[in-house]
């Protein structure tokens, strides 16, 4: 007799409060739910990043393959809709240590990473004609608020320009005419980012999906039963039969079982202003910025018809029950609203109108959760926040992998290393607090 598993949700996701994103656009009837038994070629788990870029590559290598995508809530709601929207095209972080040849090799397979995502972006974008309010190819800044920021970004500077990447260091000015702001020392210039408004990007896709690629929302799947053969996935009211799973659930595949032990569930958070007369600040009407280091301040300004509006995302939580409460959120708000003011010290009085948090996961050695997890079951999950990118690339090699096509990404994909093992709860739970406390400190006004 054939074997199968049954892999059981111990937990759903619980995104939260309505992000500032999604209450800035017209209220969207969502896609129905699931409310019977279907059969497909391939179930996909999540309709994030990941899940929604696997069934557009799918739908573009097979197009008589069907695919159905559910999700536990409304698309939008999830990281993918909540995050700082900055597609980024370079490693964040190549300027710490060593930069030796595996390092570059390293940097150089990051951004085809990156790339590919954004190439499948931009390739929707034109297709569907998004305009520059979902999907805006304008470059991003990295901003330094202190000498030892201006530094990072110098070394920074050079290392892009080994890597042949081009880059612009900007002075105390320069930055003011972007940022209509004094407060920062230096900037860093990259033309490759794109800009996003997040909630709408993913309900664009959502939008394209037509036969034989279906999208069920607030469609929770409550447990995969797998075998060699085919997985059929429960869901309250229905379930799917699928020859494979994508699961694309970030960090709840470990809800399912999957990544058990080797996730680390960590939130940030985002405050969104109230709108303001664009002539109140000087500088461009829209921009991004992320801190000249890791751990440091999101900045972006947005524009609309109400006016316009200064994003601030800062802080990382660790919540291994993958659900932020009221209290952490608090906290993170007092944060941004002194991060706000050291930088804007002239729109203080300024209120910010939305406040969020985001659910991201990340491994000890910062490799996804990827390939073959179960019988016909495939993760494209914990993209260790840069998923905007990375989860994209995930659910795009993964779409790959399971029809058998080759590419360079795909190669990439399979050569991470497998995610290593947390120490047991008490010792990862107390260390990870102290670790993004300790590197919140150490990125001071950053
Ligand atoms: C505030 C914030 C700012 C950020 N800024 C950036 C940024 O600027 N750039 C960047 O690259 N990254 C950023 N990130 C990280 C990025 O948003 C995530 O890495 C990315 O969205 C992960 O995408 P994903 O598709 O893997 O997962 P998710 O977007 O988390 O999607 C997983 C989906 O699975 C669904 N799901 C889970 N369990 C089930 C189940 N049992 N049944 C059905 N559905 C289920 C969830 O509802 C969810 O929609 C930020 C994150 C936050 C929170």
């Amino acid at each position: 007799m054939m074997a199968s598993k049954t892999y059981r949700a111990r937990r759903l996701p619980a995104h939260g409060v309505e992000s500032g994103w999604e209450a800035l656009l017209p209220a969207r009837t969502p896609a129905p739910d699931l409310d019977r038994a279907i059969t497909v070629d391939v179930a996909i788990i999540g309709a994030g990043f990941a899940g929604l870029a696997a069934a557009v590559r799918l739908a573009n290598l097979d197009p008589k393959l069907s695919v159905a995508v559910i999700d536990a809530d409304q698309v939008g709601r999830g990281a993918s809709g909540r995050n700082s929207g900055f597609l980024i095209d370079l490693p964040h972080d190549i300027s710490s240590g060593n930069f030796g040849a595996d390092a570059v090799a390293k940097s150089h397979n990051e951004i085809l990473i990156a790339r590919t995502a954004i190439q499948h972006y931009a390739r929707l974008a034109e297709e569907h004609g998004w305009d520059e309010d979902v999907f805006d190819p304008s470059g991003k800044y990295s901003l330094a608020m202190t000498d030892a920021g201006t530094e990072h970004l110098e070394a920074y500077s050079l290392q892009l320009k080994s890597l042949g990447e081009p880059n612009q260091l900007l002075s105390a000015s320069e930055v003011e005419d972007v940022t209509g702001t004094r407060s920062y020392r230096s900037g860093l210039f990259t033309p490759g980012a794109v800009m996003v408004q997040p909630t709408a990007l993913v309900r664009a896709i959502a939008d394209v999906f037509q036969e034989p690629l279906r999208l069920y929302e607030r469609t929770p799947a409550l447990a995969i039963e797998s075998s060699s053969i085919g997985c059929t996935v429960k869901t309250p009211k229905g379930e799917i039969r699928a020859g494979r799973v994508i699961l694309a659930t970030n960090g709840h595949a470990e809800s399912f079982g999957f990544g058990k032990g080797e996730l680390l569930h960590v939130f940030t958070h985002a405050s969104l202003t109230e709108p303001f007369m664009p002539t109140a600040l000087g500088g461009l009407r829209k921009w991004g910025a992320t801190p000249a280091t890791p751990m440091g301040t999101t900045v972006r300004r947005i524009n609309g018809p109400d006016g316009d509006r200064i994003l601030i995302r800062s802080r990382y939580t660790y919540h291994p029950t993958i659900e932020a409460g009221a209290a952490t959120i608090k906290s993170a708000s007092d944060l941004h609203d002194r991060k706000f003011a050291d930088r804007f010290p002239d729109q203080r009085h300024l209120k910010m109108q939305y406040r969020w948090a985001g659910a991201m996961a990340l491994t000890r050695n910062s490799v996804p959760l990827f390939g073959q997890v179960a019988d016909g079951i495939f993760a494209a999950c914990a993209c260790n926040g840069i998923g905007g990118t990375k989860s994209t690339s995930a659910g795009i090699a993964t779409a790959e992998l399971l029809v058998g096509h080759r590419s360079k990404l795909g190669d990439i994909f399979r050569s991470f290393e497998k995610p290593q093992t947390l120490p047991p709860r008490p010792f990862t739970d107390v260390g990870a607090r102290l670790n993004l406390a300790f590197r919140e400190w150490r990125a001071g006004r950053e």
